[in-house]
């Protein structure tokens, strides 16, 4: 016998928000936990979504509005799950939610405490592109869009100097230094994952140079440079803020290999990437290096052979550990084997790497928490084959979107979908 309609949901990117509103629209109540300041998951870090090349914010932005407005729906950022006991029915969940010295109510988002700020350091959501204060948003535009305190970097917070600079900036005392990180306690009849993915360090790969060429970039870096609200305001600029590039390799399938997987959906980012560069530099030269080229939905093919034909050059690469890139005169060589097996090479400006998707950091002990188990590959497993694609090792809890595995919006809202159906027929049980 179920104690507890209410659901409890792991992740606020698109598949966590889809479940979210479908679930308020079927009289449910749902806490959505979120470890970040912000809701929306790594959607909002596109400027547009293939194959439509449809704008991210306008798609997303209604939704994260009708997520924190929706009296159903209790948004938790910045906080984890940390301990679950109990059955299909009756969870009983801890939660962590830490501290943000800000009161979500007060702030108007003004965004007057952040200049004075005297701390700077590099800001992770925007791929390290640009820096950030101890006070911050995660970009603009963030929903909410209230600020957050990093208290170990906050010199008053840290207690290494006296500072009250932010404070004395908020004309509505919306600072609040006093807040404490607080465990919540809930009980939940289901729980839905919805955690998401992180990108594979490209690091790892050393013979592309990322981390050593400043010409070297991830696809989701990328993706933050292209953005009009990102680190160059959209401005499609090398790192040194000048130079326009003229030449730009994009590499598919990076550390596919060390995965040991085909992350899905990067063979369609890559074309987006060269429409993407087509577009904003009509006259640079863009070369795509495959080894296989996945198209897994009834769209892509076209959305491929039209890039294929006005925007980029396909260059086959017939092993990609042979792969070198090397840095010369400010210019990128890069190293391959072509077609034929024979040793080829050019030379471009910039290198998007198309680097793998993995578990979202901290999968491992989320999974212990919650008593799921995990898939070779560190993903939450899907008992695909037994009863149903959204189904985990325990029962009342479901996975949904990229934290099964890589694959794109449209299959991630699927899933959630999937998902809603089963949390509905669980709880009526
Ligand atoms: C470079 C690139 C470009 C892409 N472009 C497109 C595109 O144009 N079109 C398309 O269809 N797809 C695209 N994708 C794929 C798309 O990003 C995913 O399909 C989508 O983000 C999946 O959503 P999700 O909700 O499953 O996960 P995510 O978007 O990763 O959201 C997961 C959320 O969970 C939170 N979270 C993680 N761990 C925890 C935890 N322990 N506790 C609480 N919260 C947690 C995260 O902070 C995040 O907010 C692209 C992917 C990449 C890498
Ligand atoms: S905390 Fe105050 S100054 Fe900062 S954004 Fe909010 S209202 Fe503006
Ligand atoms: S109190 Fe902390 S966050 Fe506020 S301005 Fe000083 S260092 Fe920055």
């Amino acid at each position: 016998m179920n104690t507890s309609n209410n659901v409890l949901i792991i992740g606020s990117g698109v598949s966590g928000m889809e479940a979210c509103i479908m679930l308020s629209k079927a009289g449910k109540k749902i806490t959505l936990v979120e470890k970040l300041s912000l809701i929306g998951g790594k959607t909002i870090k596109n400027e547009e979504t293939y194959p439509n090349m449809d704008c991210s914010t306008c798609l997303v932005a209604p939704i994260q509005q009708e997520i924190l407005q929706d009296p159903n729906i209790d948004v938790l950022t910045l906080s984890t799950v940390e301990e679950v006991q109990g059955k299909s029915g009756n969870f009983k969940v801890k939660i962590n939610k830490k501290a943000r010295y800000v009161d979500l109510i007060a702030c108007l988002g003004c965004g007057m405490c952040y200049p004075p700020c005297p701390v700077s350091l590099k800001n992770e959501w925007e791929e390290n592109l640009i820096d950030k204060k101890a006070i911050y948003v995660p970009c603009s535009g963030a929903l909410p869009n209230v600020p957050v305190i990093d208290a170990a970097l906050c010199l008053k917070l840290n207690g290494s100097e006296e500072c009250n600079k932010c404070a004395e900036a908020c004309m509505f005392g919306a600072i609040n230094f006093s807040e404490t990180d607080q465990i919540i306690e809930l009980n939940v009849g289901a729980i839905l994952i919805a955690t998401g993915y992180d990108m594979l360090d490209a690091g790892k790969l050393q013979n592309l140079g990322y981390g050593k060429f400043s010409g070297v970039y991830t696809s989701m870096e990328f993706e933050r440079l292209f953005a009009a609200n990102g680190p160059t305001e959209g401005k499609l600029v090398l790192r040194n803020l000048e130079s326009i590039p003229q030449s730009i390799a994009i590499i598919h399938c990076v550390g596919r290999d060390l995965v040991g997987y085909c992350s899905n959906i990067c063979c369609t980012a890559s074309a987006k990437h060269a429409h993407f560069l087509h577009h904003k530099l009509p006259d640079a030269n863009i070369y795509n290096f495959y080894t296989d080229i996945c198209l897994p939905d009834k769209t892509y093919q076209k959305f491929h052979e039209d890039v294929k034909s006005h925007s980029s050059e396909y260059i086959y690469q017939k092993d990609r550990e042979k792969m070198k890139i090397q840095e010369t005169d400010n210019k990128l060589q890069i190293s391959y084997l072509n077609n034929e097996g024979k040793d080829a090479a050019i030379t471009v400006d910039m290198v998007i790497l198309e680097n793998a998707l993995q578990p979202s950091r901290g999968t491992d002990q989320l999974a212990e928490a919650l008593g799921v188990e995990l898939d070779q590959f560190g993903f939450v497993e899907a008992q695909t084959f037994h009863i149903g694609s959204v189904v985990t090792s325990k029962n009342g809890i479901f996975v949904a979107g990229c934290i099964e595995g890589p694959k794109d919006i449209q299959n991630s809202v699927l899933q959630a979908e999937a998902a809603v159906a089963g949390i509905i027929s669980s709880l009526d049980q």
